[in-house]
């Protein structure tokens, strides 16, 4: 999978944040979650922002869609995989002080679209790259397809 990061900081994301950096904030920012209402409880990411984005307080309510499941009948859970279901929510990680070098885990924080992009907010005036990638990011939500990004 195609993952847009800047090039001057791609190095930052090598095998130990695909390995265990990320996967370990994710793992942190995990709830028990009953999408259906059936007791049947699954563990997914939610957003860990709890008010650093300045737009709520409190934890933030999102919860990840892209690991998804569909309810199987008497199969019970079954992965969602390969689907073209429309994914509004992506957990993604956001660094808190804008320095992709600082992976302390404190400085990571696992968010959605929203609070990410606001959390960036303040700093994106100084990557023109970030609303062109965030424009061409909603022209491709509203055409109903999805960009994963891992920033
Ligand atoms: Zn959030
Ligand atoms: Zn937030």
């Amino acid at each position: 999978m195609p993952m847009p990061i800047r090039r001057e900081v791609r190095h930052y994301y090598g095998k130990e944040w695909r390995k265990t950096i990320r996967p370990a904030i994710l793992r942190r920012s995990e709830v028990d979650h009953d999408r259906f209402g059936l007791g049947v409880v699954e563990r997914v990411s939610r957003c860990e922002c709890t008010g650093q984005c300045s737009a709520h307080e409190g934890r933030c309510v999102e919860i990840d869609r892209t690991l998804a499941r569909t309810f199987n009948g008497a199969g019970g859970l079954k992965r969602r995989g390969r689907s073209t279901d429309p994914i509004e929510v992506i957990i993604t990680i956001a660094h808190l002080d804008q320095d992709p070098a600082n992976m302390d885990y404190a400085n990571l924080m696992a968010a959605c679209q929203q609070c990410h992009n606001r959390i960036d907010a303040p700093y994106r005036h100084h990557h023109a790259w970030r609303t062109k990638r965030r424009r061409k990011r909603e022209a491709q939500t509203a055409a109903g397809q999805l960009d994963l990004f891992p920033g």
